[in-house]
């Protein structure tokens, strides 16, 4: 029995391996599928023919010749099915549908409040499989559905320690057993930052660097770390919570229950908080000022069109959040580094307003000679990196021996 098991394990390796390179290129024939797997014609012909009886492979025709018969071209389909995905966040969560190459079939953010963990993840599942019904792509060619979510995610239990951007609530959530019930397909999770920064590596700045962290600049500050191709998740899947940095000792009271952690100095809540307090006691000439004046209040939008204004009140706002945003950056490129920060996040759309200071920061604090083999780029992925990442955790599950018979799997409807 145990060499049958052995056999079988052989050759769902096999074709899965043959199923990536042919992924993994634009074009490949079955003579370069046998010489880089090492694997017989024989064996090759018989593997291709089932991907192409599966649908996830396609002969375009005959390719270039080197002397020989002109070998035919095969290709990845990329249409034989489709991820469903979704970044959630307190208010407004993203949805989509994309290929199995990320393409974007359907994007769209609802509205769903998630303050209640069961409820709001019973609506969020069923606006996604609403979403699939409204682009009439049939439920059997959803292979997969990521999730990406804010918070402490114990990723041996799957289950979700605290997300204090989610809610009161969302203490020891058993995520991993609830979805069980909810989606009836294969599914994973990861942890939004994390997810944003695999979006990153694969289709963004990243792409070709195999050490870089992301940092989310949002309602709060997480970050993703990926070393050497790697997600670094630490031992309960807790790491890269950098936003809890204490950087003022005894500071305003943080929602992890600390004080003067960065993120409740300088992350959206923090900003609008006091802008709001101390506009009414700065100077009527300014352009924030003259919001506040209007409106009774302003947030995270008007702060930054008032930057892009130049408006004084707003510039020195951001300024101060990019330099000490700079010092914890530059405490994770003495620890890490990384090639590359990738920064995330609405924040980080203020521009040279945050950057310059956070830059001239990071080359104040880090240590010198690590600091200059370090890049500090915005996000090329956008406002939708979790969201692709959370389609690429079940991509890159997907497509691995063990979970191959889901791939494999006949009779979709
Ligand atoms: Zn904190």
């Amino acid at each position: 029995m145990k060499d049958k098991g052995n056999q079988e394990y052989v050759k769902r390796f096999n074709r899965i391996n043959v199923l990536n390179l042919i992924r993994k290129n634009q074009t490949i024939s079955r003579q370069e599928l046998a010489q880089q797997t090492g694997l017989t014609p024989a064996g090759i012909s018989g593997i291709v023919r089932e991907l192409v009886e599966t649908g996830y492979v396609r002969e375009l025709g005959q390719g270039p010749s080197n002397g020989g018969r002109r070998p035919i071209a095969l290709a990845f389909n990329p249409e034989n099915g489709y991820i469903l995905g979704a970044e959630i966040t307190r208010q407004t969560s993203t949805l989509g549908i994309v290929d199995l190459q990320l393409k974007p079939i359907a994007i769209r953010r609802t509205s769903i409040e998630m303050g209640e963990p069961e409820k709001g993840l019973s609506l969020l599942v069923a606006a996604m499989e609403a979403l699939v019904a409204e682009t009439g792509i049939p439920s059997g060619k959803i292979l997969g559905s990521g999730f990406a979510i804010p918070g402490l995610l114990d990723r041996h239990s799957q289950i979700l320690k605290r997300s204090p951007n989610l809610g009161e609530c969302w203490r020891e959530v058993p995520l991993a057993e609830w979805l069980e019930v909810l989606v009836g397909r294969p599914f994973t999770l990861e942890n939004n930052s994390n997810a944003a920064a695999l979006a990153e590596y694969t289709l963004g700045a990243g792409q070709g660097i195999k050490d870089l962290a992301y940092v989310n600049l949002g309602e709060g500050f997480s970050t993703g770390v990926i070393l050497n191709g790697e997600i670094l998740y630490g031992s309960r899947g807790y790491a890269g919570e950098m936003g809890h940095t204490v950087v003022v000792e005894n500071g305003p009271l943080c929602n992890c229950g600390n004080r003067g952690c960065l993120e409740s100095l300088y992350a959206v809540p923090a900003l609008e908080h006091r802008a709001n307090l101390e506009l009414g006691l700065y100077g009527p000439d300014d352009s924030l000022k003259s919001v506040w004046l209007e409106k009774g209040r302003v947030d995270i939008e008007d702060i930054l069109v008032s930057v892009s204004e130049q408006g004084p009140y707003a510039k020195e706002l951001i300024r101060q959040a990019g330099w000490s945003i700079g010092m914890g950056i530059a405490g994770i490129i003495n620890f890490y580094n990384p090639e590359i920060i990738v920064l995330g996040g609405i924040l980080a759309s203020a521009g040279k307003a945050l950057l310059e200071p956070l830059a001239q920061s990071v080359r104040t604090h880090a240590f010198p000679e690590v600091v200059q083999s370090t890049r500090i780029e915005r996000s090329s992925v956008g406002r939708d990196a979790a969201f692709y990442g959370a389609c690429l955790g079940v991509v890159r599950r997907l497509f691995t021996p063990e979970y191959a018979d889901n791939i494999f799997a006949k009779e979709r409807g």
